[in-house]
């Protein structure tokens, strides 16, 4: 594929499908459909070589005026278009969409089969609860008193913490951010999404390291890599459609790729090296690449040296990881990583691409970070071609996290401090000391109250851990009551025998979603048990963030479905129910019971300056997408037209308001272009100095800019410092007063200078204050816009770190997984201590110390197929994708296989350590390595051999059932994160 040299631009008229050539017909889309699943692991359809989904089903089917909505693939974080085809509002047909710069015309199955997902015969089609353990269908109105009912309740007894709130990665942007909204205003910060346990690790190690924690480039970005690394991800499948930028920079540039996985994957079949590691050794393996790059003196020492805090600690560490140690460690021979060293070092810049296999881990935080630090020993950051391109997973999974549907931040990650909380009450314009008497207070172990508004929540990840564990052993006040599912699919998390109990010692069980998933059925329940229908994105319409941190614009295909409605519509319903809807709703207009998305989108922008979600309004973003044609398909950059100078999408951080007209940012930490043409220095985040070294960049700077040095973060005093404060207009100087409450009136745009406001020094008792107003919480962003007409960063200009001292393993080191056959390493590798953080005692050491291997002996660990996402409900029931990938299977070595005496298409059991089984179809291959097994996690429905698809409401049960993987994977969570672990635990396989 993509042999064939073109300028990037499809053109459908000229296109032949090399498949409808081979079958001398077109291809319809059945026909693609399994083609795409089976034929090239499900990267289908790309522009050079044709053979997609094509117009004539639609255009045949449609005699009258047929619509085209643009809208966005529901599926994966790669955000490719669709084109619906909607004909008195009934959506007909679909195309991919050419114009998009992401998808070229491609799609995979997935996406090509969207409008079933929205049309969907086993959605959930009404309000429904359980009484007596049948399923009754109820009104939303009586639905929504009774949950309402009940949970006001579990807050009178027991505390607003006591009721959860999951939200969900397929939110649209505005719909994540009233979610985080309303849980604040609920009271709790127990709210949290997907994100916890698919890149949280990521997030946290990258935004440690050098200042936000995202994919620094892009998909497109990619097309300059002159070597491609990818380690722990599996694009072919989990994001098929951007295999094509990667294929592209392997032809144009011949860059090698290198697929470092423990399983020899569909993209590993696409590798020049392929590199088999035994699982969860990721940071021994990026140790013994960089022991031959310091060996050899390849490392970009100029790089370093202006821009690089702590290699050396770095190199001392590297030192004990020398060829032999590494192979002992990793499985690999030193020759081979020899080998990737050399390349990585002669092919620059180099990109480094991960997923879950990277993440998904007790020590994920130490992986990321490992794969940053290759990057800056390479030099390979700041320039296309190069960055950390960390493929997120679901189509919302970047927005959802950015816009704070976590447990430890408010919106634009401001964490939960007092100021954060002032930050976005005065966004909100809410009173402050009514938002902190909605939230509980307790007694901590010093004896003083506690505020649990500043303190992080229980994350997904151990959510159940919040209903079994003691009381007493959890930081709040009391056991997790009510649990609401808005849009998430449970077997996606390890410990579901845990999970059922837990579901089961629920007060309340709500599930709000399209489909009823696998939280309707896993358990016993009999009563207090509802399902919410929920709208799909093609029922609404809003922004949503590509991987790249790209935003597009959705548009609404079909009116909501059956009894459906949006998630913002729902959230309307339960704020009017507990008596904020007023409040929640301030600022935004609200039609019937439909909230204002466009509002919505304007009350974040006017918040979210830490990220830089400031100046895409939602006029810019439908701009974007009605024009796609004009961006370049490589700088994403457009090319003249209305957007012209702007990155599609404007990827954040897109500085100040939207009126400054900054394009995005395409690649982060790029000092060859002017801040206010997307350049950007590594975040100044961490202090100026430490132990007396300085932490600012050295001699590096964008160009154009007046601080030709390191500098800090922006405030008002180092703008009066600068003498730039008389650059600010009256209104920013005003509403700067206003932050720092010099002045109580929320100055309008068009206000003047009052009498009480100053150009001058301010009086001493408010100096302090107004100095201390900085880039992130002054409102009118004019230090943003003032800094940035001086050609800096407002976020400073730093060196990225090597060492994050708050972490507990500052310099990231290997600690073999809790469940592990290499006792032998234990001692020399050993995991942390148990210990209690994000309100739940985690254990450690306590699982470690017993030797799980002689019972358990093989590795198992897990990943994604193409046709499903997620926890795959879905996509399960969706009949293109479901007649691809009809059986649950462990894929078995033939030697493992023989040995135990499986055949291929058997049924074996494969149970985990904790005594979940799971009862599942043979694979016999060896894409697994001697001792390794993989499953999917893409299934639910079934449980320890038991078939549960007379639990599923009537017409609501997903074609393709299966087991979950979950039901045998074990505890295990990231050190700083709780990330739970998936890829490196320990099960044994029987035959059934
Ligand atoms: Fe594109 Fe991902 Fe959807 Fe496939 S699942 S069509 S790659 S967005």
């Amino acid at each position: 594929m993509l042999r064939k040299k073109t300028n990037g631009v499809a053109r459908r008229p000229q296109r032949t499908s090399i498949l409808s050539e081979v079958a001398n017909a077109s291809v319809d889309r059945r026909a693609f459909l399994r083609g795409s699943g089976l034929a090239i692991g499900g990267l289908a359809a790309v522009a050079a070589t044709g053979g997609t989904v094509t117009q004539a089903t639609a255009a045949t089917a449609a005699t009258g005026d047929v619509k085209r909505v643009k809208s966005v693939c529901t599926h994966c974080s790669v955000g490719c278009t669709v084109e619906a085809e909607v004909q008195g509002g009934v959506w007909i047909g679909q195309e991919p969409g050419w114009d998009s710069p992401f998808n070229l015309g491609a799609h995979c199955a997935k996406g090509a089969s969207v409008r079933e997902h929205a049309h969907g015969e086993r959605r959930l089609k009404y309000p429904m609860k359980k009484v007596g353990g049948e399923w009754q269908r109820i009104s939303w109105e009586q639905a929504i008193n009774e949950i309402g009912d009940q949970m006001m309740s579990i807050r009178d007894s027991s505390g607003p913490d006591s009721v959860y709130w999951l939200g969900s990665a397929k939110h649209s942007n505005e719909q994540a951010y009233l979610f985080r909204k309303f849980a604040a205003y609920w009271g709790t910060n127990n709210v949290d999404h997907q994100a916890r346990i698919c890149h949280s690790t990521t997030v946290a190690g990258v935004a440690n390291t050098w200042g936000y924690g995202a994919m620094t480039n892009s998909y497109n970005d990619i097309h300059k890599s002159r070597a491609i690394f990818i380690i722990g991800g599996n694009p072919a499948e989990a994001h098929p459609v951007s295999l094509q930028h990667v294929l592209k920079a392997k032809e144009q540039n011949n860059a090698p790729l290198i697929v470092c996985d423990p399983r020899f994957t569909r993209t590993a079949a696409h590798a020049d090296e392929y590199v088999r590691f035994r699982p969860g050794s990721d940071v021994a393996l990026v140790w013994g690449l960089l022991w031959h790059i310091f060996e050899n003196g390849w490392e970009d020492r100029d790089f370093i040296r202006s821009r690089v805090w702590g290699m050396d600690e770095i190199r001392t560490e590297v030192a004990n990881w020398t060829p032999d140690e590494v192979e002992r460690v990793t499985g690999v021979p030193g020759s081979q990583l020899e080998r990737v060293a050399r390349t990585l070092a002669n092919n620059r810049p180099g990109t480094v691409i991960w997923c879950m296999g990277g993440t998904q881990h007790t020590n994920g935080n130490n992986n990321t970070r490992a794969y940053c630090i290759l990057q800056l020993a390479l030099g390979n950051m700041g320039t296309a071609g190069g960055g950390t391109n960390i493929f997120r997973g679901h189509d919302n999974v970047q927005g959802a996290t950015d816009l704070g549907v976590l447990a430890d931040t408010l919106p634009g990650y401001y964490g939960l401090t007092a100021g954060s909380w002032a930050h976005w009450a005065r966004v909100w314009e809410e009173d402050l000391d009514w938002l902190k008497g909605r939230f509980a207070t307790m007694q901590g172990k010093d004896g003083k109250d506690k505020a649990m508004m500043n303190l992080t929540g229980i994350p997904v990840s151990r959510w159940i851990d919040g209903v079994l564990e003691a009381k007493e052993n959890l930081e709040q006040p009391d056991n997790t009551r009510a649990m609401v599912f808005w849009g998430h699919a449970p077997n996606s998390q390890t410990r579901l025998k845990e999970m059922k109990t837990a579901m089961e010692k629920l007060d309340l069980l709500v599930v709000v979603d399209p489909y009823p998933t696998v939280s309707a059925i896993l358990h016993d329940r009999t009563d207090n048990t509802y399902l919410l229908p929920a709208s799909t994105q093609f029922e609404t319409y809003g922004s949503v963030t590509a991987s790249n941190r790209s935003i597009q614009w959705r548009d609404k295909v079909v009116e909501p479905l059956f009894e459906s409605l949006p998630d913002h519509i729902i959230m309307h319903k339960f704020a009017t129910k507990f008596g904020f809807a007023d409040r929640l709703f301030r600022n935004i207009e609200v039609n019937g019971e439909e909230p204002l998305i466009e509002d919505l989108t304007r009350e974040f922008n006017r918040g979210m300056w830490t990220v830089g979600y400031t100046g895409q309004s939602p006029e810019r973003l439908k701009m974007h997408m009605e024009n796609q044609h004009t961006f370049d398909r490589t700088t994403l950059r457009a090319n003249g037209g209305p957007a012209d100078g702007d990155y599609y999408g404007m990827p954040w951080p897109c500085w100040g308001t939207p009126e400054m007209n900054h394009p995005g940012s395409a690649n982060l930490y790029d000092t060859s272009l002017p801040v206010a043409k997307g350049g950007l220095p590594f975040r100044a985040r961490y202090g100026v100095e430490r132990n007396g070294e300085n932490l600012l960049a050295e001699g590096s700077y964008t160009v154009g800019s007046e601080i030709e040095d390191g500098y800090p973060e922006f405030t008002m005093q180092m703008l009066i410092d600068l003498g730039w404060d008389s650059d600010l207009t009256p209104y920013e100087r005003r509403m700067i007063e206003y932050v720092a409450g010099y002045i109580d009136q929320r100055p309008e745009t068009d206000t003047d200078l009052g009498e009480q406001s100053q150009t001058g020094p301010y009086p001493s008792d408010f100096a302090e204050q107004i100095g201390g107003v900085n880039w992130k919480t002054d409102l009118s962003g004019g230090i943003q816009r003032v800094a940035i007409a001086h050609g800096c960063a407002p976020y400073g200009n730093a060196k990225a770190r090597c060492v994050v001292w708050t972490f507990p393993d500052p310099v990231p080191v290997h600690r073999e997984p809790l469940y592990t056959n290499r006792r032998d390493l234990v001692e020399d590798y050993p995991t942390y201590e148990d210990k209690t953080f994000w309100r739940v005692p985690t254990m450690y050491a306590s699982i470690q110390k017993n030797d799980f291997s002689k019972d358990y002996p093989i590795i198992l660990t897990s990943g994604r197929l193409v046709e499903y996402e997620g926890g795959g409900d879905e996509t399960r029931s969706n009949p293109w994708l479901a007649e691809l990938q009809q059986n649950m299977f462990v894929e078995i070595n033939p030697r493992d296989a023989n040995n135990l005496g499986v055949r291929d298409g058997a049924d074996v059991w494969v149970e985990g350590p904790e005594g979940g089984k799971v009862k599942v179809m043979a694979m016999v291959t060896p894409r697994v390595g001697e001792g390794v097994a993989f499953m999917p996690f893409h299934f639910g429905g079934h449980f320890e051999g038991e078939d549960l698809r007379s639990k599923y409401p009537d017409g609501a049960d997903p074609i393709v059932l299966g087991e979950s993987t979950n039901t045998a994977q074990t505890y295990g969570y990231d050190s700083v994160t709780q990330m739970q672990e998936t890829k490196a635990t320990l099960c044994k396989i029987m035959p059934a």
